[in-house]
């Protein structure tokens, strides 16, 4: 029979202090997987500055399970998680951060759902230690908004924990984009998916990487990467606005024929700016909605991601 083969994705940047720690934790879980016979930890060494590459070197040349991809700088947490996916050889995938916030215990409820046929199966946070009111308000908002705004099924407080399928991997290859969300691209294919819940540990040393300025940018770039919504909410309003307008000058008009005039020219002066302004939009939106094509077509995204044949 052929061998199962299970392999674990972390993305480190400067994470010294925890690399030890997560990978006696990963190994002795790996040493009590039942579906899996083998598996490889796929270390992403994201350009640290301490001394994880050094201490990842080390492991490697005791353990052949270490498998090393090391950027020439700091690309970034989505960039290194998909470098690791995209290096991956197992029939399933982890993905894990090194921090120790995602409890490895976790990937054994994985597996089960895993054999059960899911495609991804994914931690869901239900309490999260040691972090501000902001970032949970913030994460908070982010999935249902995101959810609205690209009609992406994102499920609620969940981050990259997770275990895909070699389909789904296999899949992710097909895609093309410069601004990687690996979490929406996952949950964009819409394969069967199962949630475990799990309680997020505190960081086990160091400091998260994003800061609230990092958040924003990363939450508008990953909405505008999957959605043309704000475009259409743009033509909405300016359609609304030049309503306004030939309401306001019907109005401005019977005022005007019955001899109601409070400051002769103010309102035909606003109702003309009001009617440019809302004019000015309307073709923006317009001219925004080609960009939007253009984006679309550039990323080249499958068309449709298939589930199961039948009969074919
Ligand atoms: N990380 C990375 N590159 C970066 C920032 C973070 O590889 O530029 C890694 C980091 O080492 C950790 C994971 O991505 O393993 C999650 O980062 P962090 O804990 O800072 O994010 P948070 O949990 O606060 O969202
Ligand atoms: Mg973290």
């Amino acid at each position: 029979m052929e061998k199962k083969l299970l392999s674990i994705v972390v993305p480190i940047f400067n994470e010294e202090n925890n690399i030890l720690p997560l990978y006696h934790e990963l190994i002795a879980i790996c040493q009590s997987l039942q579906h899996f016979d083998e598996y490889e930890i796929v270390m992403v060494n994201d350009g640290s500055k301490d001394a994880s590459l050094s201490i990842l070197k080390d492991l490697a040349a005791h353990d052949v399970h270490i498998k090393i991809i090391s950027f020439a700088r700091n690309f970034g947490h989505e960039q290194a998680t998909f470098a690791g996916i995209m290096h991956t050889k197992g029939d399933a995938v982890v993905l894990i951060d090194a921090d120790r916030q995602d409890p490895p215990e976790l990937i054994l409820e994985f597996e089960k759902e895993f054999i059960n046929g899911y495609h991804v199966v994914y931690g869901q946070r239900t309490k999260r230690l040691n972090e501000s009111w902001l970032k949970k308000l913030t994460s908070y908002l982010f999935y249902p908004i995101f959810k609205w705004l690209t009609g992406v099924d994102m499920p609620r407080n969940v981050g990259d924990f997770c275990m895909i399928s070699r389909k789904v991997v296999e899949l992710l290859k097909q895609f093309n984009e410069r601004v990687i969300f690996v979490r929406g691209l996952i949950y964009w294919l819409g394969l069967p998916k199962k949630a475990v819940p799990f309680v997020r540990r505190a960081r086990g040393s160091g400091r998260s990487k994003y800061n609230y300025t990092k958040l924003v940018i990363f939450a508008l770039e990953n909405i505008v990467s999957f959605s043309t919504v704000p475009i259409y909410a743009i033509i909405f309003i300016s359609l609304f606005l030049i309503m306004l307008c030939c309401l306001g000058t019907a109005a401005a008009l019977c005022m005007h024929l019955y001899g109601y005039v409070v400051m002769t020219g103010w309102t035909s002066l606003i109702i003309c700016m009001l009617f440019s302004f809302a004019t000015t939009l309307f073709f923006l939106g317009i001219i925004g909605l080609y960009i939007g094509k253009v984006f679309q077509e550039v990323k080249g995204r499958p068309l449709f991601i298939i589930d199961e044949l039948i009969n074919i």
